[in-house]
């Protein structure tokens, strides 16, 4: 913020400015509301305090905020639902908060398949709608009924049934982007095919409100997919699991394949009993729903890596079950200590060096990493919990946090494979591109936001 007197002057100002401009309706300055903005799910980052909470009704209104904020140079963090992992949404001192909550508009197109879609809308309730007209928009994160469709777009998200159908930029196929200064673009439309110009929309999807604001997206929809088989195998030891991961990946492509280690199937058993024994090392869930012997291929390449129990089952209740087991993986780890939550991905033939990698930082640094991940994806979760009113066990951890990306990074992989950079790894995501992609990526950043106001003080 251009400083022109004392701090509480000049807040007072940027207030009355935006009161100004867009009413008391859209403009928050309740610091006991504000208060609920602040934080995302990323638990160890420690957010600023906004000034406002801005929470424009459409696409005008936003393009008023914006303005207003690039006119005084205060700083704008977009906000979904808050369930980011990395810090992405985290409140900024002396900027203000951008809500998308009220932005919630949702047409669907069924002759073109495709859904129109406003950023407030939460991923549940576009997949409601397509279901309704007895279609499908595939994109699952675990997080599915508390994140936002905004979200989703700004950090790229993943989830269970990428593997096979792909993530959240596979379905874009428009988005209305507001800029820094107000500006709105329409990229792509309802055109499946389209490729004039740079495809501008890809470089928004996953941007993390570092270059604009997302205000509508068209999103593709498709058929539903047929129903699945489950395949469960348990394994004394999560190496060996990785290596019936990677045979799978090189014969067949489940619609799902899943990956909990002992520490997380333990964590969740003590919420929600599995039934699985308390000393089982790992556990591989597959959905195959491409027929023909697909789950019969993948509960060979499990029994060939060694696995100790391997079933396969049609009951979709028993499959929903040990899904919604999975999803609640990282909620109930979070019930053993803080939890530094990394995102890493590396190329599928080294996965079993991954987990190998995580094991021995886990026993070095003497803190417990329980690993999930969408293993299909070569994309894990290690989960670096502890005691943080320990400052040994504190700094214990933040080392092995560190030393999770190094071994991804040396593996030929990358610090986040869906969660986005945020605050939380930005130093990595350099240590990641080097100097020359750095450069560029702030070339962009300085091209369409010259006051750097969009989501500051992050990775770019
Ligand atoms: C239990 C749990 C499980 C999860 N599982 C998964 C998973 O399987 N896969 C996965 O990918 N993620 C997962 N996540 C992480 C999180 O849910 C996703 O990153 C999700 O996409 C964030 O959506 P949100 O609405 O909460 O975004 P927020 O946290 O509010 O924001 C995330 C980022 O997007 C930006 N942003 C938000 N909306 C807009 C917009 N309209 N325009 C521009 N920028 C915007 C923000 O500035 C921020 O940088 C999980 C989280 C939890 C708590």
């Amino acid at each position: 913020m251009t400083s022109t007197g004392d701090a509480a002057t000049d807040a007072d100002r940027v207030r009355q400015r935006f009161l100004l401009e867009l009413g008391t309706d859209v403009v928050v300055v309740d610091d006991d509301v504000a208060e609920s903005y602040r934080y995302d799910r990323a638990g160890t980052v420690r957010p600023g305090r906004p000034l406002a909470v801005l929470r424009p009704r459409n696409t005008a209104e936003v393009q008023s905020a914006l303005r207003v904020a690039s006119e005084l140079g205060v700083p704008v963090v977009t906000r979904g639902a808050g369930t980011g992992l990395s810090g992405g949404a985290a409140a900024v001192d002396g900027g203000v908060t951008l809500s998308t909550e009220r932005l919630r508009h949702l047409e669907v197109d069924t002759a073109a398949s495709v859904a129109v879609v406003g950023p407030g809308l939460l991923n549940v309730e576009v997949k409601r709608a397509a279901a309704a007209h007895g279609l499908w928009y595939p994109p699952d994160p675990s997080s599915f009924e508390i994140c936002s469709i905004g979200g989703n777009l700004a950090t790229n998200a993943g989830g269970l049934c990428c593997v096979k159908y792909g993530v959240t930029t596979d379905y874009v196929l428009g988005l209305e982007v507001v800029l820094a200064d107000g500006r709105v673009l329409h990229l792509g439309g309802r055109t499946v095919k389209d490729v004039a110009g740079y495809d501008l929309k890809r470089l928004f999807v996953g941007s993390e409100g570092t270059l604009g604001v997302i205000t509508e997206a068209t999103l593709r929809l498709r058929p539903p997919p047929p129903p699945a088989t489950t395949v469960v195998a348990t394994f004394t030891d999560v190496v060996a699991a990785g290596h019936a991961v990677a045979a799978v990946s090189t014969s067949v492509r489940p619609s799902a394949l899943e990956l909990m280690d002992g520490a997380a199937v333990a964590a969740v058993q003590r919420v929600r009993p599995m039934g699985f024994d308390a000393d089982v090392g790992a556990l591989l869930l597959a959905q195959c729903d491409a027929g023909g012997d697909e789950s019969s291929v993948v509960s060979a390449a499990c029994a060939a890596a060694g696995a100790s129990y391997v079933a396969a089952s049609t009951d979709e209740e028993e499959a929903e079950l040990l899904m919604g087991a999975r999803r609640m993986a990282i909620p109930c780890v979070e019930r053993l200590g803080t939890v530094l939550i990394e995102d890493v991905g590396v190329p599928l033939p080294a996965i079993p060096d991954l987990l190998a990698a995580v094991a021995g930082i886990a026993r070095r640094r003497r803190t417990a990493i329980p690993v999930i991940g969408h293993a299909g994806d070569g994309n894990f979760h290690p989960l670096v919990t502890y005691d943080p009113t320990d400052p040994a066990a504190t700094s214990r951890a933040e080392a092995a946090f560190d030393e999770v990306m190094e071994a991804a990074l040396a593996l030929g992989g990358t610090v986040t494979g869906e969660h986005g950079v945020g605050s939380l790894k930005a130093h990595h995501l350099r240590s990641q591109l080097g100097a020359e992609v750095m450069e560029v990526t702030r070339a962009v950043k300085g091209a369409l936001d010259p006051a750097g106001i969009l989501n500051p003080h992050k990775w770019v």
